[in-house]
C-alpha cells in the first residue's frame, strides 16, 4: 500500500491500520514521539504541516485495495500528526479521505486533539459512516495541559465535542495516555464518563524524571475501580498493565 500502513510496537495496541494525510503537526506536545519516528527535530516537525504529495490519489488506490480483499479493519487517522490540523480549514483532506474510505465501505477511526469546529464539520459524516471518534485528554484541568498541549485545543473544547459526538450516536473513544499526572488523569475518568464508550489508557514513557515519581500499581488500581463503575469498554496499553498482575484488557 502507499499511504495507509501497518503500525507496528506500541501503536499497533491503538489500530491494525493507519493514515497520516498531514506531515508535521503544529500541537507542539511536549511528549510527542512524532519527530523522532520521523527523525526530525521537534522544531522542524511542529513548526508547519505540509500536505503529502498525491496524497487524496494515494489513498484512493489504497482504499480500492482495502475494499477489493475486503479488509475490514479500521483505518486510524492519524498518529504521527493530527487530522484536525489547522490546515484542515481550508484543505479538508480528513473530510475528503473519510469521503472515500465511506465509498469503499471501509471501517475509519479518529484521533485527534484538534479544535471542536473542525471536527464538528465533520460528525454528519462520521455518525453516516460509523467513524470511531477518538479525543486525546491527559488532563482535567487546562493550565496543565497548557504546559504539556501547548497548540492544542482546550480541554473544554474537547469535552464538548465529545459530548456531541456521543449525543448523536457516534462511538466515541478517549486516548488517556500519557498519563502524566495519575491524579489529573482520574479525574478525567470521572469527568469523561458520561460520554465515552472506550478508553485507551497508557503511561507516560521516555521522561524518566516523570515516571519514576509516579505509583503506577496504584494509579491502576485507582483507575480500574473507576473504569469498573461504569459501562464503559477500557483497553490498558501493557506498559501500564504490567504494573497489575490481575488487570484485564477488557471490561
Ligand atoms: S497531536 Fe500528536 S502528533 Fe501532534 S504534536 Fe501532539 S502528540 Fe505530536
Amino acid at each position: 500500500m502507499n499511504i495507509i500502513y501497518e503500525p507496528k510496537g506500541r501503536a499497533r495496541e491503538y489500530s491494525e491500520l493507519a493514515c497520516n494525510i498531514y506531515m508535521g503537526c503544529t500541537h507542539k506536545c511536549r511528549y510527542c514521539f512524532a519527530p523522532g519516528c520521523m527523525r526530525k527535530t521537534a522544531n522542524e516537525w511542529h513548526s508547519k504541516v505540509t500536505i503529502r504529495k498525491n496524497a487524496l490519489t494515494l489513498f484512493e488506490k489504497d482504499a480500492q485495495f482495502l475494499c477489493r480483499n475486503h479488509d475490514q479493519r479500521a483505518i486510524l487517522f492519524s498518529f504521527l500528526s493530527d487530522p484536525y490540523q489547522c490546515i484542515e480549514e481550508s484543505e479538508q483532506l480528513t473530510h475528503q479521505a473519510l469521503e472515500i474510505a465511506m465509498h469503499y465501505r471501509l471501517k475509519t477511526k479518529v484521533l485527534t486533539k484538534g479544535r471542536a469546529r473542525l471536527i464538528r464539520r465533520d460528525l454528519p459524516l462520521m455518525r453516516q459512516m460509523g467513524t470511531e471518534l477518538g479525543v486525546t485528554v491527559c488532563f482535567a484541568n487546562d493550565t496543565y495541559r497548557q504546559d504539556w498541549e501547548p497548540d492544542a485545543s482546550p480541554i473544554d473544547e474537547r469535552l464538548a465535542i465529545l459530548r456531541e459526538a456521543h449525543d448523536m450516536g457516534i462511538f466515541t473513544w478517549v486516548s488517556l495516555e500519557p498519563v502524566i499526572m495519575p491524579e489529573e488523569a482520574l479525574q478525567v475518568l470521572v469527568m469523561l464518563a458520561p460520554y465515552v464508550d472506550l478508553w485507551k489508557i497508557g503511561k507516560i514513557n521516555h521522561f524518566k524524571e516523570v515516571e519514576q515519581q509516579i505509583d503506577w500499581r496504584k494509579f491502576l488500581r485507582e483507575a480500574m475501580a473507576i473504569l469498573l463503575s461504569t459501562k464503559a469498554k477500557f483497553y490498558i496499553k501493557h506498559d501500564l498493565l504490567r504494573y497489575d498482575d490481575n488487570a484485564n484488557a477488557s471490561s
